[in-house]
Formats: C-alpha cells, structure tokens, sequence
C-alpha cells in the first residue's frame, strides 16, 4: 500500500469515526466500537467485547500471540461540542481546505483511525507478528476517567489487555525550536488533586451587608494569591530530559523557562505545567439565594501533580500559595489520583525517535509529559513493567496549531498527517515485532 492509499483509508475511516455522536456523557459508544471491530475483523484480526456497560462496550482486537505485546490503544468518546460554533459541522466529517473537520479530529479518533488502518493493512498484506503480537484495544469513556473504560478493563480483564509496549494519546505533534524540528513523546501523565476550599460566616439579609458575616468575600483573598502565585518546581524525568533536550538547564526551572518565553512564548504555556504543581480555581458556589448574605461559600481548585508525588505535595503548594489565609479556610480533597510515568529510555523509545529520523529528515524526539490526564494511567499501574507512551505524529500541523483546537471548536486535522500516523504505525508494528 503507498502512503497515498493509508492516508485516504485513514481519512475515509476517520470521516466515519466522527459521525457517530459519542459526546460523553452519555458516550453511547457501541455503534462506534462495533464499526471498528466489523473492520478489523475483517482485515484478519481476532475481536472481542468487553463491557461494564452495554452501551458502551470495549474492543480488543488481536493479531498473533506470544511475547512481546505491542498494543494500540484509543478512546472513541468525545468531548461535547456546540455546532453554533463551528464552520463545518462537529459530526460533519467534512474534508475542506485540506482538513478532516469535527469532534474527536485530533482527541482522538483520528489516532483511532490510523492505529486501525495500520493494522488492517498489515493483517490484509499477510504479515503477522514472527517475535510477538499486535493488541488494538478501543475503549469508552475516557473523557470521564474510565470507569467503564480503560479502568475498568484494565482490572476486570487483564490477561485479555496485558501488554508490554503502548502507544496511546497524549503528544507527537511537531514544535520547532531553535529551528530544529522535535516531536515530544508523552512518558508520563500527572495527577490529580482536586479539592475545595470552604469558608464559613453568617447568614444575614443582603439589604444590610454589615449584617451577618459574608463567607463569600473571606474567599476573595485566597483567589488573589492563586492568581498571583509563583511557579514552583518539583522537576521529574521526562521533563528534566526535556529542558536539557532543548539547551536549558534542568537544576535552574526558573531560568530556563525565561529562556522559552524569549524564544517562543507560546510553548512556555504548555511547557510551565510540565514542571510542577498547579492550582486552577473553576467552580464556586455561594448562597443559594441573591439576598441572603452567604453563611458558607466554598471553591473547587483543580490541582495537577507531577508523576509519582501525592497529596503531601499538593499540601505543601497549598499552604505555600495561601499562606496564613489557609487557616481561614477549610481544605478537604475530593479526588486524588497519583500520576504514574514509564521511563524514558526503552526499546520503543529508540523504535519511536529512529522512525522520526527517518521519516523527517534532521528532526528528533524529545520527551514530555502530559499536564492532563490518559487512560496510559490505568494500564501502567495494571501492568508496571509496561512501557506506555503517548505518541500521534503530525507534521504538517505543529503543535501550537493544534493545542488550542483539543476540546474546542473547529477542531480538524490536516488529513496529510492522517497518512504520516498511519504510516508511522504500521513501521512500528513491523520494526517491533519482525
Ligand atoms: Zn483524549
């Protein structure tokens, strides 16, 4: 097959994937995932269902058996999307300008789809794995943290998902520094330590503010030092090896991060949260009615935590960014998640940056974590010797063009980087199993 043809059975099969509706919640993700499995099946490959959910089942699809296990693995759920928003519909699928357009163009359909296109191709050509096998799993509910998903299967079935190398979301979309091309690969994601910040006072009648005591103006302090506070540093591997990738120095964070904002300001954004704990306020509530002055008002603060550190850390941000303002406030937790990593030196690590030379010529990889979260999470703490990355190649669409379109409107895809995943994949594939 030639790159032509993967990249328009990519495009064809990805134009499918982003008309089913699979907006989670509710996801509703069987008739997506049975698509999926009707085409691999098809092509050669052994499928089954797993399901928590009947609605919103799982697919693992398998090529060969043995040692070492090389999976694919993807979310068919989306996030939500408002079609007043966009200039082609979010389940259009429509391709225009040199785009596939809609929901789940780049999170992640797309890298579903290039994922099956390379291993339909191969299974169809009669290659089959001669040192291992080839695992595709395809899973629900991501965007919600997996319970039927990725976690769930990972736990309920392990021998039907135990692997050795994965490769799912989370970076691989090209940024250019000092005018080198990189493409990060993802080895770890953080946690997640959310809490919310509770202030009481007393309830009185709004027509009289000095009445009673307004639990809602005690939060205004807090949110001012969340606004104001530092950056800290709480450095891990991957991006120590990043810092040192592009020429800065991982013992001085602060130094190197006025390096990025000189040269590329943009990145400093995506890079700064790499490197430690992070406090964002989204949601707060007071009282329940406009003239009743509150007697309790509370604020939730997203906190992501480096890979491998725990609510201690998170703690000691806390105290360090309120101050003497925390002992006004009462702080209870209401997720915690810790953050695992895979290292950053392995076979699949060589396989990923020797594809990138040879696929584009005097670029490199680097590696990165994911401020956010993926469903790599569940299958390294199922199975720790597994090596688990996040890598989805694009070339022609960097990834200051593509960040602010995850999650958002007109989010779409150059369709030339559907063919240059697909291609990626399938290399893979043969490199890592013979
Ligand atoms: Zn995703």
């Amino acid at each position: 097959m030639t790159s032509d043809d993967l990249q328009n059975e990519t495009t064809d099969l990805l134009r499918e994937l982003v008309r089913f509706n699979t907006v989670n919640p509710p996801g509703n993700e069987r008739p997506a995932i049975e698509f999926l499995a009707g085409y691999l099946k098809d092509a050669g490959f052994e499928t089954e269902l797993l399901a928590d959910d009947e609605d919103r089942p799982n697919l693992v699809a398998d090529l060969g058996d043995g040692a070492p296990t090389l999976c694919y693995l993807g979310h068919v759920d989306t996030v939500l999307a408002d079609p007043s928003e966009w200039t082609h519909g979010p389940w259009s699928g429509d391709v225009a300008e040199g785009f596939l357009w809609g929901r789940g163009a780049l999170d992640m359909k797309s890298q579903v789809a290039a994922e099956a296109v390379a291993g339909a191709t191969l299974a169809r050509g009669g290659w089959r794995p001669r040192n291992g096998a080839l695992k595709l799993v395809f899973v629900s509910d991501e965007e919600t943290g997996g319970d039927v998903g990725a976690h769930w299967l990972t736990s309920q079935h392990p021998e039907r998902t135990r692997c050795d190398m994965l490769l799912n979301e989370g970076a691989g979309d090209m940024f250019e520094w000092d005018g080198n091309r990189r493409y990060g690969v993802c080895c770890a994601e953080k946690g997640i330590f959310r809490f919310k910040l509770t202030a009481r006072g007393v309830a009185g009648h709004a027509s009289l503010p000095r009445t009673g005591e307004n639990a809602l103006l005690k939060l205004a302090p807090a949110l001012q030092r969340i606004a104001d506070a530092e950056p800290t540093f709480e450095l891990t591997e991957a991006p120590a090896a990043l810092l040192t990738a592009i020429g800065a120095d991982p013992d001085d964070p602060a130094a190197a991060l006025e390096r990025i904002a000189a040269v590329e300001p943009k990145l400093l954004t995506l890079i700064e949260p790499m490197l430690g704990v992070t406090l964002t306020p989204t949601m707060a509530h007071a009282s329940d009615k406009i003239n009743v002055i509150p007697s309790r008002a509370y604020l939730k603060v997203d906190c992501r935590v480096p890979p491998g550190l725990g609510e201690e850390v998170a703690r000691k941000r806390i105290a360090d960014v309120l101050g003497d303002e925390a002992d006004k406030l009462e702080i209870e937790f209401t997720e915690r998640v810790t953050g695992n990593a895979s290292p950053i030196e392995s076979p699949l690590m060589d396989a990923i940056d020797h594809w990138v030379r040879t696929n584009d010529e005097g670029a490199g990889t680097v590696p990165v974590i994911l401020p956010g979260f993926s469903d790599s999470r569940w299958f390294r703490e199922a199975f720790p010797d597994c090596v688990a990355y996040g890598f989805f190649p694009q070339r022609h669409m960097t990834l200051l063009e593509t960040a602010p379109l995850v999650h958002s409107a007109n989010e779409r895809i150059d369709v030339r980087d559907l063919g240059f995943a697909a291609s990626c994949y399938t290399d893979l594939a043969r490199d890592l199993l013979g």
